[in-house]
C-alpha cells in the first residue's frame, strides 16, 4: 500500500498533512509511505526528517500521485493534480465538498474514493480523527492574538505608576470550537469576555472559561444534529441582534464565528453597530470566507468600516503552520487507521463514520448533500 503525502500548492497554505513524527508510525506498521519533496517546508520539517522516519523523498510529483494508493493532503485538490491520480485510489483530505462541488464530481468521474473530513461526524467516537475541529481551535486562538496586535490598547488590566489601566472588553459571538478557544485566548491575555451564541447548551462551557454567557430566550430549537446549529428564523434573528447591537457597542474587540454548516453565515453585526463602537477598536470575522458574520467583511483582508479596523480573516491555521500541522496529522493518520484492517481499505458502509466522510466511491457520489449541491452546478 503506497501511501503519498502530497505538497500543499495553494497560495500561503503552510501546513502538511502528516509530520515525520506520525510517518514513523505509519513506517512502523508496514506501509510505504512517499512524501513530495519540500511538503514540511512550510512547517519547519526538512525533507531530511521525513527520510529519517522512513519515508521515500519524492521529487517527482506526477510520479508520485500516478503510483498513490491513498494521498493524503490539506487542502482539496485541484484538478491539474487530479488528474494523476489512477482510478480506485483514495484520497483522503478536506475537499470543501458543498463548496466545490465540481472537484466531488471530477473525482467520481475519476472513480476515485474521496474521503471528506469535513464531514467527519462530531461525535465522540470520531472526535480523535476531527480535523475541522482542531483546525477552528487554532484559529479561535489565532483569531485573539491578530485582535490584540491591531487594537491600539492593553488586553489585561495593569497597574503602574503612569495609573492604572483598564482591561479590554472582548465580545465573542458564536461559541463553537473556534469560539470557545477565542473566549479561553482573551481571557488568558486578561480581558473581560463575553461569548454569545444561540446554543444555550454552551453556556456552562463559556462561564467555566470565566467568561459572561450574554443569553437570549429564543422560543425555538436551534441545536442541528451532530453538535452544530440550526439555521433560526427571521423573528429570532431580530431579536438576536438587538442584544448582540448591546454588547457589540461598549465591546474594544468583537471576534464572530458564527456558522451554520453549509449555508452563507448569518450577517450579525451590521454597520449601524459598527458606528457605535469606540473609534479604534478591532471586529476578526472568522466566517469571512463563508460571507462573513459582520458587514463589510472582506474576505482575505483588512478593511476600516467607521474607524473600526475589521479583519476578514482566511485561513489562520496556516500562520500557527506547526502546530496546525501536527493537530491535523494525528487526526487524519488515525482516520487512516480507522479505514484499513490488514493494511488494506476495509470500507463498511454501515459505520457512520465511514459513510458520512466517503463522498465518492466506485464511480458514484455518496453523499445526499453533496448531490444536492451539485443540482444547481448542473443545470
Ligand atoms: P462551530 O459550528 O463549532 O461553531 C459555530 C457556532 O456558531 C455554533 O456554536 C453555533 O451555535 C453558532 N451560531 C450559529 N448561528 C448563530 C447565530 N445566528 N448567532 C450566534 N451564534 C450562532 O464552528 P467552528 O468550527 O467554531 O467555526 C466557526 C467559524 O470559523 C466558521 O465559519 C468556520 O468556517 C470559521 N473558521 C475560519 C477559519 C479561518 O482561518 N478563517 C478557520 C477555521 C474555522
Amino acid at each position: 500500500m503506497q501511501i503519498a503525502i502530497a505538497k500543499e500548492i495553494e497560495l500561503e497554505e503552510r501546513r502538511v498533512a502528516v509530520v515525520p513524527e506520525l510517518v514513523a508510525k505509519l513506517v512502523k506498521q508496514g506501509l510505504q509511505v512517499t512524501v513530495a519533496s519540500g511538503a514540511g517546508e512550510g512547517c519547519y520539517y526538512s525533507n531530511q526528517a521525513y527520510t529519517e522516519a522512513g519515508a521515500t523523498i519524492s521529487t517527482d510529483t506526477i510520479q508520485m500521485w500516478q503510483n498513490a494508493d491513498i494521498l493524503l493532503k490539506v487542502r482539496p485538490p485541484q484538478s491539474s493534480e487530479l488528474q494523476h491520480l489512477k482510478p480506485g485510489s483514495t484520497v483522503i483530505s478536506f475537499l470543501d465538498p458543498l463548496g466545490k462541488p465540481q472537484l466531488i464530481q471530477e473525482l467520481s468521474q475519476r472513480r476515485i474514493n474521496g474521503f471528506s473530513l469535513e464531514m467527519m461526524p462530531r461525535t465522540s467516537r470520531a472526535q480523535s480523527m476531527d480535523a475541522l475541529s482542531s483546525q477552528a481551535a487554532v484559529a479561535g486562538y489565532q483569531a485573539v492574538l491578530l485582535a490584540a496586535a491591531a487594537l491600539p490598547r492593553f488586553f489585561p488590566m495593569l497597574t503602574t505608576a503612569a495609573g492604572t489601566i483598564k482591561p479590554a472588553k472582548v465580545f465573542v459571538i458564536g461559541a463553537g470550537v473556534a469560539g470557545l478557544q477565542a473566549i479561553a485566548t482573551a481571557r488568558r491575555l486578561g480581558a473581560i469576555v463575553e461569548g454569545f451564541d444561540i446554543r444555550p447548551a454552551v453556556k456552562e462551557e463559556v462561564q467555566s472559561l470565566g467568561a459572561k454567557f450574554i443569553e437570549v430566550p429564543l422560543q425555538e430549537d436551534t441545536a442541528g444534529a451532530n453538535g452544530y446549529a440550526k439555521e433560526i428564523s427571521r423573528s429570532a434573528q431580530e431579536l438576536t441582534q438587538q442584544v448582540i447591537g448591546e454588547h457589540v457597542k461598549t465591546a474594544d474587540v468583537v471576534i464572530t464565528t458564527a456558522q451554520v454548516p453549509g449555508k452563507k453565515a448569518p450577517l450579525l453585526v451590521t454597520e449601524e453597530m459598527i458606528a457605535q463602537m469606540q473609534p479604534g477598536s478591532v471586529i476578526v470575522d472568522l466566517a469571512a470566507e463563508q460571507g462573513g458574520n459582520c458587514a463589510g467583511t472582506q474576505a482575505g483582508r483588512t478593511v476600516q468600516v467607521h474607524g473600526v479596523t475589521v479583519l476578514g480573516v482566511a485561513n489562520l491555521p496556516s500562520e500557527v503552520s506547526v502546530h496546525a500541522s501536527q493537530m491535523y496529522s494525528k487526526n487524519i493518520c488515525t482516520f487512516l487507521q480507522y479505514l484499513l484492517k490488514d493494511g488494506q481499505l476495509n470500507l463498511d458502509f454501515t459505520d457512520d463514520i465511514i459513510s458520512s466522510t466517503c463522498v465518492t466511491t466506485g464511480g458514484e457520489i455518496r453523499n445526499d448533500r453533496v448531490k444536492s449541491a451539485l443540482i444547481p452546478v448542473n443545470a
